[in-house]
């Protein structure tokens, strides 16, 4: 997920102070009043919000189990290495490096960076010329414009699609400006623009500095913090009851029981009631899990014998008539020694993959390209590719505000209750949500609120 930084007219001139709500609230306890007495918490899903508050509590003294449902730590920071190459399904970039928690990471993990630049790109056209940069340039500034437009004559019930089409109908059916609706804002965001809220689409936070890649999988960072845990792989919790003193977790049939839980599994897994609560979960939070929505975006990895590609260029965008369909390549070949490219399917498209086959997609992918290069140029030897809407670990890429939702909604879901059952996840995090960043300081967050109430 690339995050270009537009400008937010609402945003700007704002102190740092009211821009890092998250950060300043994880202060915790200090060492000394700590007493966590034999106290034990369960930690649901070793995603990295699940593992962040799971090293912290462990540190500071708790019994901490993790239950992960599947195979490996991780969650949506998973790796697959089978072509030789690190192809990562979900996250791939770490947003806005400076002041960034992520950051600090990377060298404790033996993750290795690569710094990404959002201007070596070159998008082209469906007979494949490639657009001037005057006119990519007017066209940036006119998008950036009009998400601003949109932004203060977005309402709360209305998409951001019907603001758009009403405040610019030329625009609406133009190829490049779908091109820069999903490859910008609905992979920013997650949401297809037919869902997303006009008035809170981007209203969350983001870190300075021109976004790094991660190069050997961003697994690296997740298998760190997981060091030295009691984690339960293989191990999908379907009940909490947490009408008595103890919290009972019911996972794989058995049962655990816990002093305190913290939920991290996504909110695509809480949408579908994969998870029975008992008592049922408060009004006001199941509102929040029924009115907020999980985007999709899919990625597909293609490799080569040989590059045909401009080899020095990071990005190659590509404006057909579907939006979000295959119209953004990351060269992968930039920054490893893989000739493959990446490519992304967003918003509805991303769905629509899911029932194509491997050969549907490859076929749809080089149209494309040859569109570009030439006819000649050869079919990948290999493809990888996600299918984020169906999995069921996640049921979705990331969460984003759809019309209907406010703000609001993101806090009700980071609420804790009856200080027992506690709520971590990119989700839960207002300001950074959908992103590593977001996640992993939610998980601190939960901590810090266990920590607080010794
Ligand atoms: C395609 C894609 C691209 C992305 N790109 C970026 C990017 O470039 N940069 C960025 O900052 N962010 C990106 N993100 C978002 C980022 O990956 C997530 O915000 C972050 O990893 C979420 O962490 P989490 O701990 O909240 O959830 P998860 O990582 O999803 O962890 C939740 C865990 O809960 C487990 N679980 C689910 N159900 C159960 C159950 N019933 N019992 C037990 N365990 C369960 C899951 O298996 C999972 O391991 C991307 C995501 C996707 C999908």
């Amino acid at each position: 997920m690339q995050r270009r930084k537009f400008i937010k007219d609402t945003l700007t001139g704002l102190p740092l102070l009211f821009l890092t709500p998250t950060l300043l609230a994880s202060c915790g306890k200090d060492d000394e009043n700590i007493n966590p007495n034999g106290k034990t918490v369960v930690v649901i899903g070793g995603g990295i919000s699940g593992l962040a508050a799971a090293k912290k509590l462990k540190e500071k003294g708790f019994t901490v189990i993790v239950l992960e449902a599947q195979e490996k730590v991780g969650g949506r920071m998973r790796t697959d290495r089978s072509l030789g190459v690190a192809f990562d399904e979900g996250a791939s970039w770490i947003h806005g490096p400076n002041g960034n928690p992520i950051t600090n990471l990377v060298s404790q993990s033996g993750a290795n960076t690569f710094l990404t630049s959002d201007d070596s790109v070159e998008v082209f056209d469906t007979n494949g010329t490639a657009y001037s940069d005057t006119v990519l340039t007017n066209a940036e500034n006119q998008f950036e414009s009009a998400l601003n437009a949109v932004r203060n004559a977005g309402t709360q019930t209305q998409s951001f699609q019907s603001v758009f089409n009403s405040l610019y109908p030329t625009q609406a059916n133009n190829r490049l400006w779908k091109y820069m609706l999903s490859a910008f804002l609905e992979f920013n965001t997650g949401g297809d623009i037919s869902k997303l809220s006009s008035k809170f689409f981007d209203d969350d936070e983001e870190y300075n500095g021109e976004d790094v890649i991660i190069t050997n999988g961003y697994d690296k960072i997740t298998d760190f913090l997981a060091q030295g845990l009691d984690i339960r792989l293989n191990t999908r919790v379907t009940g909490i009851d947490y009408s008595n003193t103890k919290v009972n977790i019911t996972a794989n049939g058995s049962n655990i029981e816990a002093d305190y839980v913290i939920v991290s599994v996504p909110l695509g897994v809480l949408k579908n009631n994969a998870i029975t609560f008992a008592p049922a979960l408060p009004a006001d939070k199941i509102s929040a899990i029924t009115k907020t929505n999980m985007g999709n975006v899919n990625k597909f990895l293609l490799v080569w014998n040989t590059a045909f590609w401009d080899t020095n260029l990071q990005y190659i965008g590509y404006t057909p008539d579907t939006k979000g369909k295959f119209n953004y390549f990351l060269n992968v070949k930039k920054f490893t020694p893989a000739n493959a490219l990446m490519t992304f399917a967003f918003g509805d498209y991303a769905t629509t993959t899911e029932s194509m086959s491997d050969n549907d997609i490859v076929n749809e992918i080089m149209l494309h390209l040859k569109s570009i290069y030439g006819n000649s140029i050869p079919n990948p030897t290999n493809l990888l590719r996600t299918k984020w809407g169906q999995n069921i670990n996640s049921y979705g890429a990331y969460s984003y505000a759809t019309n209907g939702t406010t703000t609001a909604d993101f806090d009700t879901l980071a609420k804790s209750v009856n200080s027992r059952v506690f709520f971590a996840g990119e989700h839960t995090n207002r300001e950074y949500r959908g992103t590593v960043h977001g996640a992993y300081l939610s998980g601190l967050r939960e901590a810090d609120k266990i920590i607080d109430l010794l």
